[in-house]
């Protein structure tokens, strides 16, 4: 029980505890509102505890997942038990016994979770470095005063307790044979146990602790929401994105906070680990970093208005523009960071508010104004894929269940890309699926534009689009590209577009098993797939192509497979503007389809074939091993 002396410590240190706390909401909320839930239900409630107790994101790196597991549940367990503690519950004498034994136990998984955590911040080489571990090692020294004053509590007993301290408190009753029997040492340990307990409370808003607070704010907001659209922005103001920590909203300021350094986003980085000056982790970091500076005033004089691309830290060079959009930051950050959303802000801010942007995109950017392609072929060429025999005929038949979106690279980029829409055309035409194409009225759908910052050109394209659909009565699109099938699906409907969009792995699963495709004889080959980004990632997209496969070909899953998944490289406009620095992104995804000892692989988007081709082709492996589209090998296995 506590006495007045300590109850006066209590609150202080809660005060203390209190006060920072609300220094980070006051600098988190130097960034705008944003249009958020305000209340939260019971249901969230029950989301957000069960994700903590699930321990979130952490499941697939074994390592973090035990070290955090054990800390977390060896600081929350006894700290409620030492709470509850204090108003003397009644209980019988076994259940306090047990309780001994499972707090002793639990302490024990607490200092090797810590000790864990702590080798990995001291001995490992922290890609983004900065914030000290100092609350492990007040957490370390709580834990070990704990059992260093349950020891002599031990020893001073002597045997009185003997016997039942060693099954009640196995780490005590060992300590007691090498401490002192000393009642002034007990009553000194005892209180450095519990100054350093306040000492930490005090301290979590001041450490990499906060994490525990600010990303409940994370899962709360962010947690099942979908994380693959975009906010569009509202064009007819006089400034976009975000250049300045103002324009950030608080939620992504507060990210910086509720990251806990674990480097998860950087380790699924493409761009990252293929050596790209791309650090997910210090673009979070980096933000939080300038949120202090404005707070403080310290190296901005202009507050919050301080600019982010002043070139000398991580954000403003080739960084924002090395990013391949492939959601896997934000998929694998156990605290909901908003990684892609605040490097597309950026990347709009530059484009839009300083036109600055690498050259390639340039021309990129021409074409898409001027052709309304990604390749500036021009209009007509897009009718080249259906000029054969046995095509539909452009704009009729608009009265067929589907139209069927050929796409710029499906239509545009070279004689194999086209083959693969002509391919996907004779497969729905073999199923009986009534279809209609738009030729030369199909524009880019906007996607590269979009991703790589330049909002305006995206709308105006998306707009013309929705027109065009919605004037032929357009209700449902399908497409093999997962770009457009991404865009049309989750983006087009905040502009008014609302289609039912399919992408053509889901129809043609359903062919399948309605038996409107039969397949002719499965084959011998091995394959494996590489899931596209846009499609598994984006929109859960896994199982389909899967099963398709699994009619037609014998599999073999890469060991980074679904949400896995090791990008091509292609995304985020970087198919126009092949990086230079580090290694290839789409020679190491070969490599590793390559390892697994199949055939080939097969993957469902144009731009993962073209660019896995031609990185097989580097290798000097096209003869052994086969680069494929799912519908090439629908449309030759079956009838
Ligand atoms: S979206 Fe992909 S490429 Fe971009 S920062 Fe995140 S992990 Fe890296
Ligand atoms: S942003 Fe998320 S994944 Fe990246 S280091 Fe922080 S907590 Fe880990």
């Amino acid at each position: 029980m506590l006495s007045s002396l300590d109850l006066i410590f209590v609150v202080a240190s809660l005060t203390i505890m209190a006060t920072g706390l609300a220094r980070r909401h006051r600098m988190w909320k130097q960034g705008r509102p944003e249009a958020l839930d305000a209340v939260m239900t019971l249901k969230d409630g029950y989301r957000i505890l069960l994700s903590i107790f699930r321990n979130g994101r952490f499941s697939d790196n074994p390592y973090g997942n035990t070290a955090h597991i054990f800390v977390f549940w060896g600081f929350l367990l006894p700290f409620i038990v030492i709470v509850v503690s204090q108003f003397r519950p009644v209980a019988p004498a076994w259940a306090g016994q047990y309780l001994s034994l499972f707090l002793d136990v639990l302490g024990l998984f607490a200092v090797v979770g810590t000790c864990m955590l702590l080798s990995k911040r001291l001995f490992r080489k922290q890609p983004y470095p900065g914030r000290q571990p100092v609350h492990l090692w007040i957490f370390l020294a709580i834990l070990i005063t704990g059992f260093l004053a349950e020891g002599l509590r031990v020893a001073i007993t002597g045997g009185a307790m003997e016997g039942l301290s060693a099954l009640n408190s196995p780490v005590g009753y060992i300590l007691s044979w090498m401490v002192p029997v000393s009642p002034a040492l007990l009553k000194i340990v005892v209180r450095a146990h519990f100054f350093l307990v306040l000492a930490f409370i005090a301290f979590i808003p001041y450490s990499n602790m906060r994490h525990a607070w600010a990303s409940l704010f994370g899962i709360y907001y962010r947690q099942g929401r979908p994380e693959g659209a975009l906010a569009p922005i509202e064009l007819q103001g006089e400034y976009f994105g975000t250049g300045a920590i103002r324009d950030f909203s608080w939620l992504q300021l507060m990210d910086s906070d509720a990251c806990m350094s674990c480097g998860r986003c950087d380790s699924n980085c493409p761009a990252h680990i293929s050596g790209k000056p791309l650090m997910p982790q210090g673009v979070i970091r980096e933000i939080g970093r300038k949120m202090e500076e404005a707070f403080y005033g310290k190296d901005a004089p202009s507050g919050k208005d301080a600019g982010m691309f002043n070139n000398d830290g991580l954000i403003g060079g080739e960084d924002i523009w090395a990013c391949t959009t492939c959601l896997a930051c934000v998929k694998s950050c156990p605290v909901f960071a908003g990684h892609l959303t605040d490097i597309l802000g950026l990347r709009q801010y530059s484009v839009l508010m300083k036109s600055r942007f690498p050259s390639e995109y340039k021309q990129l950017f021409k074409n898409l104004e001027t052709f309304g392609d990604a390749f500036g072929a021009g209009r007509v060429a897009r009718e080249d894929w259906i000029s054969g025999p046995d095509m539909p005929t452009p704009c009729q038949d608009n009265k067929a269940e589907f139209l069927f979106w050929a796409g710029c690279t499906g239509a545009l980029y070279d004689e194999v890309a086209r083959a693969r829409t002509i391919e996907a055309a004779n497969v729905l035409k073999k199923a009986g699926v009534g279809f209609m194409v738009l030729g030369k009225e199909e524009l880019c759908c906007g996607d590269p534009a979009r991703r790589l910052g330049n909002e305006y050109l995206f709308q105006r394209m998306a707009r013309r689009n929705i027109d065009t659909m919605t004037g032929y009565g357009i209700k449902k699109i399908v497409t093999s590209c997962p770009h457009c099938f991404n865009v049309f699906r989750n983006e087009y409907p905040q502009l008014g577009g609302t289609f039912e969009v399919i992408h053509i792995t889901g129809l043609l699963k359903d062919l399948l098993n309605e038996g409107r495709l039969k397949v002719k004889s499965k084959s011998g080959s091995t394959f494996t797939y590489h899931d596209p980004c846009y499609l598994g990632r984006y929109n859960n997209i896994e199982r389909q192509p899967r099963d398709i496969l699994e009619m037609l070909v014998e599999m073999k899953e890469m060991e980074f497979s679904g949400d896995k998944s090791l990008c091509c490289g292609a995304g985020g406009g970087n198919f126009w503007c092949g990086r230079t620095t580090g290694r290839r992104i789409e020679e190491i995804r070969i490599g590793q389809a390559i390892e697994t000892g199949a055939e080939g692989l097969v993957t469902s988007c144009p731009f993962c074939e073209i660019l896995f081709d031609s990185a097989v082709r580097q290798k000097g492996a096209e003869y052994s091993f086969k680069v494929m589209d799912i519908v090439q090998l629908v449309n030759q296995l079956t009838e």
